[in-house]
Order: structure tokens, then sequence, then C-alpha cells
């Protein structure tokens, strides 16, 4: 479904796909964005999934094994966890992920990742990462981690793709380029460990204030 997206899109504007191998000593970070149950567990709350997804069990696994390699390396690896006070909204979106529920945990396939030294959790109230690592004494928890670890080349995975995923990447790649993440040089995101969610067109049409998401289009 994807390729055949691709290749319509491919028609209409100027889109180019080519491989890119990694060396696998050249990636020393791994960035996992929102891989909680409030977005990937069925059932978990208002914006988890309605029913199970092939995109999103596949980027859990594929999280999940990226995690445990960089795990086995002792190499640095960053969680961003959505989680919301009560009392403050997150609009447009119904009330989610809120603190101290188990919807804003890591889903059960990377909970073990609380307990590893080399990883940081951070818990963050806004859509974008690197906006929700500043802390309230202005310094930048993602920052501090990029630059204690010496991070040059960071993998991003993780939901939403077209959302978190992309405010995260846009934020730290406008960051770099001023500077401010030295000595990160290459932001990878790594589109078969990412996954958005699903509203087609026929289901759109027929529900009142709905608009259509379909999942197959939203991939980077
Ligand atoms: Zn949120």
């Amino acid at each position: 479904m994807v390729s055949q997206t691709v290749e319509l899109l491919k028609n209409e504007i100027p889109l180019e796909q080519e491989s890119v191998v990694l060396a696998e000593d050249a990636v020393n970070g791994l960035v996992l964005v929102d891989i909680i149950n409030g977005f990937c567990t069925v059932g978990a709350g208002n914006l988890a999934p309605r029913e199970s997804n092939t995109q999103i069990s596949g980027m859990i696994s594929e999280s999940a094994r990226l995690a445990r390699v960089f795990c086995e390396k002792n190499l640095p690896v960053m969680a961003f966890l959505d989680s919301h006070h009560p009392n403050k909204p997150e609009d447009p979106y119904p009330p989610h992920c809120i603190v101290g529920s188990d919807e804003s945990n890591l889903v059960p396939a990377l909970r073990w990742l609380e307990n590893e030294p080399n990883v940081t959790i951070r818990r963050k109230d806004c859509f974008d990462g690197y906006l929700g690592s500043i802390q309230e004494d202005g310094s930048n928890v993602f920052v501090d981690w990029v630059k204690k670890n010496k991070i040059t080349t960071q993998l991003v995975v993780g939901v939403c793709t077209d959302i978190c995923v992309l405010d995260f990447v846009c934020s730290t790649m406008s960051a770099k380029n001023r500077g401010f993440l030295e000595p990160l040089e290459n932001v990878v995101v790594y589109s078969r460990a990412c996954a958005t969610f699903n509203v087609p067109l026929e289901v759109a049409r027929n529900t009142k204030g709905a608009l259509a998401h379909p999942q197959s289009l939203c991939i980077m």
C-alpha cells in the first residue's frame, strides 16, 4: 500500500526515494517518541487505537528491537512520554495520557527501559519533545543529553509520524542549524519504526466533524 502511494505521489510532486545505509558504529543515539499505551495499546484511552493495527504493532516490535541493541551496547536512549496535567487540556485533542495514568506509560514491550541506566525518560506535555524538554530554569533535557553523550547521529522512531515525530525532528533540525546542538550532525527518521493513526476517507465522510487521516499516506 505504501509503495503504491509513493508511486502515486511521484506523479504529483518532486519526490525521490533512496535507501540509506548507516554504518553500525555511526549511530550513537536513539530517540523514542511517545511509544506509550495512550497512543499504541488498543482501547487504552481517547487517542488509543480502537482495533489492532499492523503499522502500530510493527512500529512497536521494531522499536523494541532497536532499543535492545542500543541497551546491549550501553548507548544512550531518550524516551519521550506524553503526559498531561488533568487541568491543562491539549487542544484540539480530547483528554489523554494524564500524568499518573497507565496511558502515559511505555507500552509493555518497552516498559523494561525504565530500569536501564543508559535510558533517559522525559515526560512532556506538548507535541514537540524539543520544546517539551525545557525545564523551569530554562535548561533543556534533550540538549543536555545530546551534549553529555556527544551524540553525532541520532535515530528517531515512534508515534505519530506526522505530529510528534515530525515536530520534534523539525525543531531539532532548526536548533542544530542554529548551533545549539553540537556535536549533533545527523538526524535519521526510521520510517519502519514509526506509525500514525488511521481515519480513512470513508469513515471521515460518515463522521460529523471528523477529518480524513489515511494512515498509509502519513508516513515519512
Ligand atoms: Zn498530548
